[in-house]
């Protein structure tokens, strides 16, 4: 009998461990978006207001969850505000409309510096990390379930949706590429048809990226995106969503297949009037 209530309590406990993650979540994303959030986005994502509806609706509710369940932590003294928080997750889940996806699951820290930072780091500890910025770091996307930023970088970016520019889709485009298991330009792909040229526009996109970063010819892409696959992946993720109208002009192939994968097209919304 003993044994049995044994049992019994370990499996209503297994239960319960399942169960009550998955409730709060339900009951985290069903909670009303608080208005004072709208007004964070409206004023800090340069393109929201140009979102359609159900895009903006889908928006608010991946907001809700990356919120849930990220940890934010401000370091070089900033403290952490819902403005840091919500513009943060809102980039963030920009790159996962329209995708049946998880919201970045193994992620679990988003550290924010208050301006550009300085790692200490010894020689040989590198793995998994791809860090960007010249005399400080900008941004650092680590496999290991961590993102650093420079809050004043962030919200530069966000607020500019059209240079071209923008840490946040950046460091989280690394992070959509690590979870294939290595930061390389590969991020999951599901099976669509389109996607089966991926590898190869990538990489001809890449090499010709490459090309003019050392002959000093201008280009659409940033020539960061030339210093390796990894960052092609993300200075293009970046160009996608800031610049989609040239880059369909100019690099038609590699805009389908990022169209594909992202499932959105940009195009609608900056073509939008600004309002
Ligand atoms: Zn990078």
């Amino acid at each position: 009998m003993g044994y049995w209530i044994f049992v019994v309590l370990v499996l209503v406990a297994v239960v319960l461990a399942l169960l009550v993650p998955r409730l709060r979540l339900k009951a985290a994303i069903a909670a009303p978006f608080p208005p004072e959030w709208v007004a964070i986005v409206e004023r800090n994502i340069g393109v929201y207001r140009n979102l359609p509806m159900p895009l903006r609706l889908q928006l608010r509710n991946l907001i809700k969850q990356f919120l849930h369940e990220k940890h934010f932590t401000g370091a070089g003294g900033l403290e952490i505000t819902d403005e840091i928080r919500v513009t943060i997750a809102a980039e963030a889940c920009m790159l996962l409309l329209n995708r049946k996806t998880h919201v970045y699951p193994a992620l679990r820290y988003i550290i924010v510096y208050p301006s550009a930072f300085v790692v200490d780091r010894a020689q040989g500890s590198e793995e998994g990390i791809v860090s960007e910025g010249r005399k400080g770091l900008l941004g650092e996307s680590w496999s290991n379930g961590k993102v650093i930023l420079a809050w004043d970088n962030v919200l530069q970016g966000s607020s500019n949706f059209a240079d071209g520019q923008n840490v946040v889709l950046h460091e989280f485009a690394h992070q959509l590429d690590s979870e294939s298991g290595g930061t390389n330009g590969a991020p999951i792909l599901v099976g669509q048809n389109c996607l089966r040229t991926w590898a190869a526009t990538l990489s001809g996109e890449f090499e010709e990226l490459q090309k003019d970063a050392w002959k000093g010819k201008r280009s659409l892409m940033d020539h960061y995106g030339a210093t390796n696959p990894a960052e092609f992946f993300a200075v293009s993720t970046e160009t996608f969503f800031e610049k989609p109208a040239q880059m369909a002009e100019h690099h038609a192939e590699l805009f389908e297949v990022l169209k594909c994968y992202y499932r959105v097209d940009p195009r609608d919304w900056q073509s939008t009037a600004q309002t």
